[in-house]
């Protein structure tokens, strides 16, 4: 009897446990991110470990370098006067800012004067100073940086546990597929989830918004990147960047019968001594099960994130199945918020100024839609009438983009 009365306790717990979600895992969590960076292993002005010391304690928790075709793997040497010659300000020597940080322990030196030569750490080497469960992970990550007759076709690719070539395509789209093929062979054959992105489409006019809807396994793109220089908000014959995001889910939703594209705003950050390409302008908040680099991009393929460049969200519910958005802002002292909701009717999809329109707005910090029987989609855009802190383009305001809601395409026969 005393055994059986054992067994009964150990079923009530094990009950209870369920209930109140032991053994469930966590109740996924918010992580900040940026999935777009570069250090002295490629074109950037600084080492890994000073550029992971700025995020994590600005309170990102996951950080992806992402160096052009190269991987923080193998030894690497580099000439101090290079390293110094990569600072496009005056100040403090970027060797000697290293050195005061992390310690002569940790730097490696060689050679003398003109010759002298620092050592690049791997990120293997990283990750012991810098993951920590929970609060800070470094994701492996590469811009596969391609082109194809001079235009540009850069694509981010993290989790990765190898190298993947850029290799070019008989088109501009097959050069854009190529590398989300070659992540997802990657994937495939290694075991382990990868997000590829395409970033800044409209750097070098590389890429227009018919290139990313017809290429539709491109599930992602840069709707925000930091980088003065990638044509933001296009010109007279380009359009802007989130006018691109709505012209490529309209095609896509009205004409292909392919899922819509999510916006990812990410740094791009070059340069860490001052200069123009500067960290901490978007990046991705992602609500997921726990802060590994499977679950986080297991959470951005079902589109639990959204991106910002200065706004946060006290509480998100986006229902693709039900075609409801509810969501409240984190308001900040004396500021005020719009929002937009932005999409596309079924019968204006050919009408180039009824693509994208503003569906409904907003003010204030609690909004709610729900798809409309005419909508194809809708997708909302928070702006606050404050300025952003380090803007990447003239009159940029703090915003947030929340990923769209869609019709389900009808089955193309
Ligand atoms: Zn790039
Ligand atoms: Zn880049």
């Amino acid at each position: 009897m005393r055994h059986k009365g054992y067994l009964y306790l150990t079923a009530i717990f094990i009950v209870m446990a369920f209930v109140i979600g032991i053994g469930h895992g966590e109740e996924p969590r918010w992580f900040k991110g940026n999935t777009h960076t570069h250090s002295l292993w490629s074109d950037g002005n600084d080492f890994p470990e000073m550029i992971a010391s700025f995020y994590k304690r600005e309170g990102y928790h996951f950080l992806v370098l992402s160096d052009h075709n190269v991987l923080s793997r193998g030894e690497k040497w580099m000439s101090v006067r290079d390293v110094e010659k990569r600072r496009r300000t005056l100040g403090h020597s970027t060797l000697k800012k290293y050195l005061a940080a992390f310690g002569e322990t940790w730097v490696q030196l060689r050679g003398e004067g003109a010759a002298q030569q620092v050592r690049l750490r791997t990120l293997e080497e990283l990750r012991p100073k810098f993951d920590e469960p929970g609060k800070f992970l470094f994701i492996e990550g590469e811009e596969i940086t391609n082109s194809f007759r001079g235009l540009p076709v850069h694509t981010n690719a993290m989790n990765l546990g190898e190298i993947i070539k850029p290799e070019k395509g008989a088109s501009l789209r097959e050069t854009m597929r190529s590398c989300l093929l070659a992540a997802k062979a990657q994937e495939e054959r290694l075991g382990r989830l990868i997000l590829a992105h395409l970033n800044h489409p409209n750097f070098g006019w590389g890429i227009t918004a018919e290139d990313l809807a017809h290429v539709i396994e491109e599930q992602f793109f840069e709707v925000y990147n930091g980088h003065p220089g990638v044509r933001h908000l296009g010109d007279a014959k380009h359009p802007g960047v989130e006018k691109m995001w709505d012209i490529a889910n309209t095609i896509r939703l009205s004409s292909l019968g392919a899922d819509p594209l999510y916006g990812i705003a990410s740094d791009d950050s070059h340069h860490y001594h001052g200069g123009d390409v500067k960290p901490g302008r978007g990046w991705i908040m992602v609500r997921a099960a726990s802060l590994s680099a499977d679950d986080i991009v297991q959470a951005m393929r079902k589109g639990d994130f959204y991106s910002s460049s200065g706004i946060s969200l006290e509480q998100l519910d986006r229902d693709q199945d039900k075609g409801t958005l509810k969501f409240r802002i984190k308001g900040e002292a004396g500021e005020k918020y719009t929002t937009r909701i932005i999409g596309t009717r079924r019968d204006q999809h050919t009408n180039p100024e009824k693509v994208g329109e503003v569906l409904a707005s907003f003010t204030g910090t609690s909004v709610s839609y729900s798809l409309k029987e005419n909508e194809l989609y809708f997708r909302a855009e928070i702006t606050s009438d404050k300025a952003h802190p380090l803007p990447s383009f003239a009159g940029q305001k703090k915003e947030a983009w929340i990923q769209p809601i869609w019709a389900k395409p009808a089955k193309k026969e």
